[in-house]
């Protein structure tokens, strides 16, 4: 069989644990019989970035940079069990974060639909993505308990010298008191990303927040989305793809009565809550994908989800687990994908389509992993991971 080309490579960061053994049967199966792949391997397993003191990651990331597109498999993020489990000199940081402080990207959590796997939400028949800001707001607060009577102002010191103040409260009593802050830079980083994204997936944009209480906090939210907004108008004209701001509980109201098919871009704390309201009314974390957006146009693709630690236990002990490989798979597909659509490449394209028809119309053909299948509630029982593999190869061949 004659196998398609890539031009340019893709940066691959492996990771830990039962996604690290799904990663090499997917290349194994899937993608290797297919393309002649081209990536840049890193290896963001647990121990090399022990071994390396976490200089990796930082590689990684700088790959991303360079050549635009990036696949990554899910990883763990150390706490003291895994200090001990794997004898680390340090706790690192999760990867993801370092990454996303590296690329200042945006990430996008995509619901993958198949029929029978039906939302709980009735009228949504598309996905819908939420961007979180993940930056700031009170994720990094100052706050403190007040502990009685007095007076508290907001206040700011310029590098002029010059002083602003502004009264909070006059406490009579103990009560709470909490300060946070946005960067007007971090903010429009966010809003390109969120319009880069809409336009790359030719899906409308929503933000909502609440600028008629948080005037001049989520006013500046919204200002600057519109700014960005002018920025990409021809090119949301063009594509005949919608912007639309909305306060928050008005979107969210919205949101339920949709059909889907857009994306919802959210300040931190409203990203956070209604990613995991979304993604669980989807039905499935392992169906769920996830894309890190830069303001300047690169793309890294992975599943949302972890490493599955407790089917790797139990694939270490000699069982085969049946775990769900179809959001590690569309992630290869998006990145190489991408990677084909900024190369011209149209047979890589096209792959990456083919795919992502054969993960699904596989589960569709009644072969899938064990977490659909009780999603369905019938009485098919789920297959191994391997065999799962083994169904949608035959297809794609
Ligand atoms: P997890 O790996 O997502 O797994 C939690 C549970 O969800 C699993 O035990 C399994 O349930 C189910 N599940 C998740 N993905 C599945 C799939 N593809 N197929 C079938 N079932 C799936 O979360 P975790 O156990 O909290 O975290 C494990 C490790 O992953 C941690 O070390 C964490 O740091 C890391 N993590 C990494 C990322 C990332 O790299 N992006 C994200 C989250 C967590 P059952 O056991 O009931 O079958
Ligand atoms: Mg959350």
């Amino acid at each position: 069989m004659n196998t398609i080309r890539m031009q340019n490579p893709i940066a691959e960061m492996d990771g830990d644990e039962m996604t690290r053994v799904l990663w090499q049967m997917i290349k194994d199966q899937l993608l290797t019989p297919f393309v002649e792949l081209n990536t840049e391997y890193y290896d963001l397993g647990l121990q090399n970035r022990d071994a390396t003191d976490d200089a990796v990651t930082v590689e990684a990331a700088a790959a991303v940079k360079r050549l635009h597109v990036g696949v990554k498999c899910a990883t763990i993020t150390p706490n003291t069990k895994r200090m001990e489990e794997y004898h680390l000199k340090r706790m690192y940081r999760s990867p993801n974060g370092t990454i996303r402080d590296i690329l200042d990207g945006t990430t996008f959590r995509a619901p993958i639909l198949v029929s029978g796997i039906e939302p709980a939400v009735k009228s949504w028949k598309k996905p819908i993505t939420i961007a979180r800001h993940s930056s700031a707001d009170q994720y990094s607060a100052a706050e403190y308990r007040v502990p009685g009577p007095g007076t508290a102002e907001l206040s700011f010191t310029g590098e002029d010298g010059q002083v602003w103040k502004k009264e909070i409260c006059r406490f009579t009593g103990s009560g709470v008191l909490q300060g946070i802050y946005n960067r007007d830079e971090s903010i429009r980083n966010f809003a390109r990303a969120c319009f880069a994204y809409a336009l790359t997936t030719g899906q409308d944009l929503w933000f909502s927040a609440k600028d008629t209480i948080c005037k001049a906090y989520d006013g500046t939210f919204r200002d600057i989305m519109a700014e960005t907004y002018e920025e990409n108008r021809a090119a949301f004209d063009k594509a005949g793809l919608h912007y639309f701001y909305t306060l928050i509980d008005d979107a969210v109201a919205r949101a339920m009565r949709s059909e889907g098919g857009f994306v919802w871009a959210l300040k931190n704390y409203d990203g956070d809550v209604m990613s995991d309201m979304v993604s669980s009314a989807f039905g499935s974390l392992a169906m769920m994908t996830s894309v890190l957006c830069t303001p300047d146009g690169n793309f890294e693709y992975e599943a949302a989800h972890g490493t599955i630690t407790r089917h790797y236990y139990r694939y270490l002990q000699g069982e085969q687990p049946s775990s769900n490989p179809v959001a590690t798979i569309f992630a290869w597909a998006g990145a190489l994908g991408k990677r084909g659509e900024l190369d011209g490449n149209t047979a890589l394209t096209g792959f990456a389509e083919r795919l992502k028809n054969a993960a699904l119309d596989t589960i569709r053909g009644g072969v899938m992993t064990g977490d659909l299948a009780a999603l369905r509630g019938g009485d098919e029982k789920g297959v191994s991971s391997a065999d799962y593999l083994a169904a949608v190869r035959a297809r794609l061949e």
